[in-house]
């Protein structure tokens, strides 16, 4: 197997960026590590002068770019999802360092669809994009400041994924990562199911929801079901609520 080949089983998804100019530069970081597939979570002035600008030669990847109005629609089919934070947060998923998390996402992404998702310029990711995620992934970095830019923090992980495919096309043997991975909707069927019946018997009250259901979804990172056990779970709260019915 050509050992760069999960390298088109990786997107890049940018939610919300704010500058024009770095989502150009982004374009240009995968480009030039042999990434193709850029998403875009309702960029702010795209498409853009400054954008062409910056992408350079990585025009064609830039203007291939998939333009989305919610970061589910950029996850779709996807079932590893991995979000870069310089900031660590109360309830985060797991967290990796890049290198770490790369050498993760290529094995995947040999036979699956993997993301990896950057917060916007000003904020970084919010809890309900991380929420996505099912890992937290950290450039090491100065810790009195960590911040990169965002499209030189795309250019550090692109460069980390491309040598992770290098290093792991050399091993030999498969690498261990879950056979049929539930796809990031069948995740997002399975938590509205479980808020659906928690609300529907009482366990789960509209006005102190708290923070049962990112715990829950974190409960589902840290699994990482197989599609079959989802539809187990599904089948199982569809049995409770028929026979409360009754
Ligand atoms: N002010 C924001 C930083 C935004 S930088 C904050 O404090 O979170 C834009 C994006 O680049 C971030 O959302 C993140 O996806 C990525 N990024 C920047 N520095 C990073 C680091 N050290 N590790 C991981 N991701 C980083």
């Amino acid at each position: 197997m050509d050992e760069l080949a999960p390298l088109a089983r990786i997107r890049v998804v940018l939610c919300e960026p704010s500058h024009p100019g770095n989502i150009g530069a982004a374009a240009r970081a995968l480009k030039t590590m042999g990434l193709t597939r850029l998403e875009l979570v309702r960029p702010r002035n795209f498409p853009h002068p400054d954008a062409d600008a910056r992408a350079s030669g990585a025009i064609d990847l830039l203007h291939a770019a998939y333009c989305r109005d919610t970061l589910d629609e950029a996850l779709a089919g996807t079932s590893l999802v991995c979000g870069l934070s310089a900031r660590r947060r109360a309830l985060t998923p797991e967290v990796a360092d890049a290198r770490t998390a790369a050498r993760e996402i290529v094995a995947h992404a040999r036979h699956e669809q993997a993301a990896v998702v950057f917060g916007t310029e000003r904020v970084g990711l919010t809890i309900e994009e991380l929420s996505r995620c099912q890992r937290l992934v950290r450039i090491p970095a100065d810790p009195t400041y960590p911040s990169l830019n965002l499209a030189a923090a795309v250019q550090v992980l692109a460069y980390e994924l491309r040598c992770a495919c290098t290093e792991l096309g050399a091993a030999a043997g498969p690498q261990g990562s879950v056979v049929n991975p539930a796809s990031h909707e069948e995740i997002e069927g399975l938590i509205e199911h479980l808020e659906r019946s928690m609300r529907a018997s009482g366990f789960l009250h509209p006005d102190r929801p708290g923070r049962l259901m990112q715990r829950m979804r974190r409960l589902l990172a840290r699994a990482r079901p197989e599609s079959e056990e989802v539809a187990i779970l599904r089948g199982f709260l569809r049995s409770v609520s028929e026979r409360e019915v009754r």
